[in-house]
Order: structure tokens, then C-alpha cells, then sequence
């Protein structure tokens, strides 16, 4: 089948989207250069600000456009409380159930042997670091990683390496069911977790 070039690279990088395959991505494609120019060009564009705005905030490695983020920079939250969580998208249904207001540690994902993610390729040294040198001290660190094999590893993992640290470290109950994911938690199952989270 012949597909023009300008419909095929775009096809390509759709293929890159997780969960996209290449039926998919043609489709997507197509769907594409049947919009008005203008679509096309606001997505040109919108690609353009993320690449030139979007950073890692240099405290708690969340995406944002202005690096640290307002999370971090807010004087009204709690110091003392920390929340790790694996990727960016998981701080959002955090907050919208209002029940935490302690600041964010991103890790950047989960420990995954399958695909060769090890502690190395997550923000764990970061992690560590800002607790020995937190003023005011952080006296809780709240794991809410996602109930399945990958977050327990990580869980398992990080309880380990911030025992010695004389903290407190809980995780969300299973509020959440096992193998879901917290970002697609809604609010008041969130909540229950939380105020369920038990000791690690
Ligand atoms: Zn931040």
C-alpha cells in the first residue's frame, strides 16, 4: 500500500505512543491530515512548547515549565510529610482528593527486571539525599506506588534503603485494587487509602 510520506513519518511517531501499535498510528494518521490545517499546526506547535518548556523540577523531578515547581515552591505545605509516587501523573489524583499536603518525590518509575529497569534508573540517590538534608526534617515518607508486582519490588526496595534513616515510612492501603493503577484512581478510593496507609 502506498502511504505519503508526510502521512507516514507522522505515522511513525504515533507508533512511538505507549500502547499505539502501527495499525493504530496509520490510523491516527489519517485522522490527522483530514483535520483543518489549523489542528495540524496547534499540534506542531504544542510538540514545539513541550519541547522547549517542559524540565524536571530540580527538587522533586515532576514535569513542569518552571523549574522548581509551584508544589515545591508552595510555603503553606507540610514539610515534614513526603510522598513518593513512580511517574509525574500520579501526583494528580493525589491531589484532587485534598487528603495530603506534604510535598512530592517523583521517582521517575518502577523497578521492572523484565524490562531492565533497576534502583539505578530511578531517583532513589535523590530521594535519599533530600531527606538527610530536609530542614525542617521529614519525619513520614508515604509510598504510593501502584499495588502490583513492580510498586511492592520498589516498595520492598525502598523501605530497605530508608530504614536507616530513622523515618517513618508508610504505603497506601489496598484501598486500591491490586493491579490497578494510581492514576486512574478516583478520589475517594484515594482517600480511603490513605488514611488506611500502614506502616512499611
Ligand atoms: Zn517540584
Amino acid at each position: 500500500m502506498m502511504v505519503p510520506r508526510s502521512i507516514d513519518e507522522i505515522a511513525h511517531l504515533f507508533d512511538k505512543l505507549p500502547g499505539v501499535g502501527p495499525r493504530a498510528a496509520l490510523r491516527y494518521a489519517y485522522w490527522l491530515a483530514s483535520q483543518p490545517k489549523n489542528l495540524i499546526r496547534q499540534f506542531a506547535d504544542a510538540c514545539n512548547l513541550l519541547a522547549n518548556q517542559v524540565t524536571a523540577c530540580e527538587v522533586c523531578g515532576t514535569w513542569t515549565d518552571n523549574s522548581p515547581c509551584n508544589t515545591c515552591k508552595d510555603p503553606r505545605r507540610d514539610n515534614g510529610m513526603l510522598c513518593v509516587v513512580a511517574v509525574s501523573q500520579d501526583i494528580r489524583p493525589m491531589e484532587e482528593a485534598s487528603v495530603f499536603s506534604g510535598k512530592y518525590h517523583v521517582l521517575g518509575g518502577l523497578i521492572d527486571p523484565i524490562e531492565g529497569k533497576t534502583a539505578e534508573h530511578l531517583r532513589v540517590n535523590q530521594l535519599i539525599k533530600r531527606i538527610k538534608d530536609a530542614d525542617p526534617v521529614i519525619t513520614e515518607v508515604i509510598l504510593a506506588l501502584d499495588p502490583d508486582v513492580m510498586g511492592d519490588t520498589t516498595a520492598l526496595y525502598l523501605t530497605r534503603q530508608l530504614q536507616p534513616l530513622g523515618i517513618t515510612i508508610s504505603r497506601l492501603a489496598r484501598g486500591i485494587p491490586t493491579g490497578a493503577q494510581i492514576e486512574y484512581a478516583d478520589e475517594a478510593t484515594i482517600t480511603d487509602a490513605y488514611i488506611n496507609r500502614r506502616n512499611n
